[in-house]
């Protein structure tokens, strides 16, 4: 493939070196130094180098932003839609191309990758739509001849920081609504997975986004995010990531006054109660716990089964989770790829050594299989634990990788007291097929996101998404709820003139 204009190359084997994106130009960062990109799958494979950058590249981008942001406020809804309609056609067009790098870097299998890329053509289209929708309302006054009405105005530059774990989908639901409702962007990507960053800034660029509307700088959580969070200029920061980053930018919001918005962890569980399809529930809760390796937000991490039936469902969880077949992301045949880094690989293997030595019963996996023959990756073997105790760590704290816990219970009412019991709300399943038990859950259940009878980590993305306690800032992100983050409200009292 022809490498992009934009990216200077640095001809060191395959690998291209890739600048930031900054008052629309290519450019490496101020120190001219680099770091380098590589493939969880196989370390020998250097996906990329790219700026490291640092405070000063930080301020020129807030700069370019600020300068950037009067005009793009003033550009036309239409306009911005335009542009977004073209930025996804682009994206769709590269769709096959973009997803196999996205599975290169992060590790997911290649029709999770290609599927991901899919899922933010979508996005750009629908807040393509969604820029031309009402954008405020018409009151009656109490003098019947004043106009009174409210709009919804933008925040001004706003700061995108991302996590690697759904390294397009989520940058493009941050930046499309940012764009779509007259914001202009800073946008510091994770450091694991810089390319597809790379990609959607492209795209966008591409589809003609005036120079500082987006920008994009890469490098470390110390020398860019928190430089970003920090700067007077920023009016938002929209954020997702970690519980105990989510900690600190709080505090920092708290001192700054920047609006801020976070998505966080997760516990997810699902809940099989014993008149469940069982067939139906074992495929959603092998599949939401054990796929993109465990890694998602919203991934099942406790099955929370009737005791009647949780003998004969363990059993066949330790079938399908053994039958699981680890290896290259790139071929067609795996279903579970690598964890996306050496530190988190030995973390998890930390956890359920810890888990096993505090008495939890380990029924698969368990082991680091790239110590068995699947090449320099960081593979951790899908995992399960049975007779999990609600309270140990491996019951509460989030692990995000392929382990999966079963703690049996005792009918409905307890399942629904253990499922509540974690600081985590995001995402939550339960398998019935009683109605009734189904209005209850969504009713009692403590879970941004609800599904019955499908697995937790279903979101589309023209609806809101967010978690309730520990997961979020009580915002959601994605349909129309984004607007509520990306705006902010004017009330407007026009009189006419006195006679
Ligand atoms: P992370 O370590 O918190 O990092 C997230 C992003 O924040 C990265 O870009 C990181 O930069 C940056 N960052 C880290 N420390 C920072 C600081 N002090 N100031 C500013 N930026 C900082 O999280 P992660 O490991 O990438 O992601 C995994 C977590 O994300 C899990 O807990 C998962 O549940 C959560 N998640 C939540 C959702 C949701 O919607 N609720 C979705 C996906 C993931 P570097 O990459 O340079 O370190």
């Amino acid at each position: 493939m022809a490498a992009p204009a934009h990216a200077a190359q640095a001809a060191t084997g395959q690998a291209q070196t890739y600048g930031n994106y900054i008052g629309g130009e290519w450019r490496p960062a101020a120190s001219g130094e680099t770091f380098e990109d590589r493939s969880p799958a196989n370390t020998d494979d250097l996906v990329g180098r790219f700026a490291s950058s640092a405070k000063e590249d930080v301020e020129a981008a807030v700069a370019a932003a600020a300068e950037a942001a009067d005009g793009w406020r003033r550009t036309s809804a239409v306009a911005r839609a335009n542009i977004l309609h073209k930025a996804a056609e682009i994206l769709a067009s590269r769709q096959e191309q973009v997803g196999r790098e996205l599975t290169r870097e992060e590790g997911k299998t290649l029709k999770e990758g290609i599927g991901e890329t899919g899922r933010a053509v979508q996005i750009l289209r629908y807040f393509a739509g969604e820029a031309q929708q009402p954008s405020g309302e018409h009151y009656p006054s109490m003098n019947p001849l004043t106009l009174l009405y409210t709009v919804r105005e933008p925040l001004g530059v706003v700061g995108v920081i991302t996590p690697w774990n759904f390294p397009i989908a989520i940058p493009a639901w941050k930046i499309a609504p940012a764009l779509a409702f007259g914001n202009t962007v800073v946008f510091k990507p994770a450091s694991l997975t810089p390319l597809c960053a790379v990609r959607l800034v492209e795209a966008l660029a591409e589809a003609g986004l005036p120079p500082g509307v987006l920008n994009l700088v890469t490098g470390s959580a110390g020398a860019v995010g928190d430089p970003l969070v920090r700067d007077p200029r920023i009016a938002g920061v929209t954020f997702t990531g970690s519980n105990a980053v989510g900690a600190d930018l709080r505090k920092i919001a708290a001192e700054t006054g920047t609006k801020l918005q976070l998505e966080l962890g997760g516990k997810n569980p699902a809940i099989v109660l014993a008149d469940a399809d069982l067939d139906h529930a074992l495929t959603h809760v092998v599949s939401g716990a054990m796929m993109s390796t465990g890694q998602k937000c919203t991934a099942t991490s406790r099955a929370i089964v009737d005791r009647s039936i949780a003998a004969a469902f363990t059993e066949r969880l330790v079938e399908k989770v053994k039958a699981l077949k680890v290896g290259d992301p790139l071929q067609a045949e795996t279903q579970i790829g690598p964890v996306i880094s050496e530190d988190s690989a030995e973390r998890i293997a930390g956890e359920v050594d810890a888990a096993r030595e505090a008495g939890a019963n380990l029924l698969a996996g368990g082991d680091r299989p790239s110590e068995n023959g699947h090449g320099r990756g960081h593979f951790v073997a899908p995992t399960l634990f049975g007779d999990v105790d609600p309270a140990s760590k491996l019951g509460q704290e989030e692990l995000f990788g392929p382990v999966l816990g079963v703690i049996p219970v005792d009918g409905m009412d307890e399942a629904l007291a253990v499922a509540n019991t974690v600081r985590f709300g995001l995402s939550a399943s339960l398998f019935t097929r009683d109605l009734g038990k189904a209005l209850t859950f969504a009713r009692e259940i403590q879970a941004g996101v609800v599904h019955v009878n499908s697995e937790t980590p279903g979101a589309e993305p023209h609806v809101p998404f967010g978690g309730m306690k520990g997961s979020s800032s009580y915002s959601r992100e994605q349909g129309k709820a984004a607007r509520d983050f990306f705006t902010q409200t004017k009330t407007v009292y026009i009189d006419p003139p006195p006679a």
